[in-house]
C-alpha cells in the first residue's frame, strides 16, 4: 500500500502567463514566478505543483496591471 500523494498533479504554473523557466549553467531547471518581482505575496520559486493560485492567468492573456 502506498500512502504518498501522487507526484504527477498538473501545476497551474505550467500554463500561466507569469511563469518563466530558468536553467542554470549546470543544467538545473527552476520555474520562476514573474509576479514575485512586484508582489511579495508570490514566491520567486513556487513549490510545485501549484493547484490553486489567485494570480493565475492562462498563457495568451497578459497579467492584469494592478
Ligand atoms: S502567478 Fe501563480 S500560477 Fe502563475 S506562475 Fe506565479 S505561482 Fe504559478
Amino acid at each position: 500500500m502506498n500512502d504518498r500523494p501522487p507526484q504527477t498533479a498538473a501545476s497551474l504554473c505550467r500554463s500561466c502567463a507569469s511563469k518563466r523557466d530558468v536553467v542554470t549553467g549546470k543544467g538545473s531547471r527552476f520555474l520562476l514566478c514573474e509576479r514575485s518581482r512586484t508582489d511579495p505575496g508570490y514566491p520567486k520559486y513556487p513549490m510545485q505543483p501549484v493547484v490553486s493560485c489567485p494570480g493565475y492567468v492562462p498563457l495568451g492573456n497578459p497579467p492584469a496591471r494592478e
